[in-house]
């Protein structure tokens, strides 16, 4: 029989319960555990797809196609697994599918109700998970904040388990103790709490509470929140300082014996414990002080300066796993892509970087200053690499300064340009005219294939690769031969050739200059780094060595 551990997030949103998850998920696993986690996501949407990454931060996409949160990210990059649709919920598509069985008779006639049906269909989804991945810990992050209206059916899942199997259950409250004096060092306990008083009120008894802070937590706070909040002794309440590099979480938490403090509330022995390989990870990380400058043009930014990190949460972390990994510390600045459309001295700034990316993207604000930013990365020499979007736009940039062809654009901007060097894909012509946004794109895994001697072709182990996607637009097969005659290659094609997923430049003509049709940041983590991003940001360093000199 599993384990479960759910942890729920107390005082504000956004506190790090997804990398608290993941980090008990770390240590777990080093203690012999099988671990796997959920994510239970407590909005209408029937997944992320149909959000806006300013709005929720990055849609991640797993290998079976399923749009999901970032959180999802985290787990997969600090467990090392690749999860599935089975360890991700959401509101909707509990009720969807409570709904899609009341249809089909399956309830035998009787009322179905919010209370027990819904909390029971979440349950048997967490078993279903359990089992898919053999677990024997099995973790759920329940999204939102403790006392609000949107999670309170998950809470509800927590007590009906709870009282079914007391022995099993453990949860876990994530809260924020902030610091209100000028040196920040006096960490205020009320707002915790407050939290766990709520959770009791959802007939929830908090069993370890993970002390969110700017500094760790002094043994006088630790009693006062284990006893007023009706925890068994001060070692409950675990330290969670602010740290510079998030895969310090899990050797923090041990620093307060939080697996032990979890083994003994479980009932589990282990002799096992090895967290030598992340720590040395860690150390590597925390070492490198040499910096390597990489600039990322988006539009997914918040107002004013503000840059909504979360956006691009994985392809921020695919550039410290490969930095790391070259011995440089990554130095990422954002760039605006529409300053590059007021003027044309703002290009003149790339040059001070060592590599620059353009991630995934949709819709027509900003395409233009992209296209001249990477026209200046290809001219220039800057190492350049292009993720979906980034790979899309750069072949019409190669198509409009290279290959002649001037206004050649991709239809999701121009339907009408005489160049539609990037295009809808056939399959998904209906979809758009029937309104069918909803999981639709071409999503997950699919598979490709490289050619010899190109760079993709030596990053990669094999010839025959997997990577995850996320798109509706594609190179538009008529107008390969002619940008290959140009000196465009693609490096990367499905197996049946049709579609390019790879495209890039001759080291003889370029440093790096790369595009994936494909996210290669969806599957990199710090114990291994992608190798792509490794090259990429192996160019960005030998850049940044003659820019020295
Ligand atoms: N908008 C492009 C498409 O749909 C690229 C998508 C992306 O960057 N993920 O094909």
């Amino acid at each position: 029989m599993a384990k479960y551990i759910f942890v729920v997030g107390g005082v504000i949103s956004g506190v790090g319960k997804g990398i608290t998850s993941a980090s008990i998920g770390k240590i777990l696993q080093s203690r012999g555990c099988r671990v796997t986690a959920l994510k239970i996501d407590p909005y209408v949407n029937v997944d992320a797809g149909t959000m806006n990454p300013t709005e929720h931060g990055e849609v991640f996409v797993l290998d079976d196609g399923t749009e999901c949160d970032q959180d999802m990210g985290n787990y997969e990059r600090f467990l090392g697994r690749y999860l599935s649709k089975d360890n991700y919920m959401t509101t909707g598509s509990v009720y969807l599918s409570v709904i899609q069985r009341e249809r089909n008779l399956e309830y035998g006639g009787r009322c179905v109700e919010v209370v027990p049906d819904i909390p029971l269909e979440v349950i048997n989804r967490i078993k279903n998970a359990e089992k898919k991945n053999k677990a024997d810990v099995v973790i759920v992050e329940i999204g939102g904040t403790a006392g609000e209206y949107q999670n309170i059916l998950f809470l509800e899942a927590v007590r009906i388990l709870k009282v079914r199997q007391p022995k099993d259950v453990l949860l876990i409250l994530v809260s924020l103790l902030p610091a209100l004096s000028a040196g920040g060092t006096e960490l205020k306990t009320k707002p915790t709490q407050y939290a766990a008083r709520t959770l009791n009120a959802a007939g929830l008894q908090v069993d370890l509470i993970m002390g969110r802070a700017p500094i760790p937590l002094d043994e006088k706070r630790r009693e006062k929140i284990a006893f007023i909040c009706g925890l068994a002794s001060k070692d409950d309440v675990i330290s969670a300082p602010n740290v510079d590099s998030i895969y310090e979480v899990p050797l923090n938490f041990e620093k307060d014996h939080l697996s032990d403090r979890l083994f003994e509330k479980l009932g589990l022995r282990s002799k096992q414990h090895d967290l030598n390989e992340w720590r040395s990870m860690v150390k590597r990380v925390k070492r490198v002080t040499e910096p390597v400058k990489i600039g990322i043009i988006g539009k997914y930014f918040g107002s004013g300066d503000f840059v909504l990190e979360d956006s691009y949460i994985s392809v921020i972390e695919a550039v410290k796993h490969a930095a790391a990994e070259v011995n440089r510390k990554p130095v990422i600045q954002w760039l605006n892509s529409e300053e590059f459309e007021r003027s044309k001295t703002a290009l003149r700034k790339l040059l001070e970087y060592d590599g620059i990316v353009v991630p995934g993207g949709f819709g027509s604000r900003g395409v233009e200053g992209k296209i001249a930013a990477i026209q200046y990365c290809r001219e220039n020499k800057i190492p350049y690499l292009g993720l979906c979007y980034g790979m899309q736009l750069a072949t019409v940039e190669f198509a409009r300064h290279v290959a002649g062809m001037k206004r050649a654009n991709t239809t999701e901007i121009d339907p009408r340009t005489p160049y539609p060097v990037i295009d809808i894909m056939p399959e998904q012509k209906s979809n758009l005219a029937n309104k069918h946004y909803g999981a639709t794109m071409r999503l997950g895994a699919y598979p490709a294939v490289l050619s010899r001697g190109t760079i993709a072709g030596k990053a990669y182990d094999g010839r025959k690769i997997s990577e995850r996607h996320r798109h509706r637009y594609e190179v538009n097969p008529e107008y390969i031969e002619r940008l290959k005659n140009k000196g465009l290659v693609f490096s990367g094609t499905s197996p049946d050739e049709r579609l390019m997923e790879i495209m890039e430049l001759p080291p003889a003509k370029h440093p790096f200059f790369l595009g994936t049709q494909f996210h290669p940041e969806l599957k990199s983590s710090p114990l291994h780094p992608h190798p792509l991003f490794v090259r990429f940001i192996g160019a960005a360093k030998a850049r940044a060595a003659a820019r020295k000199r």
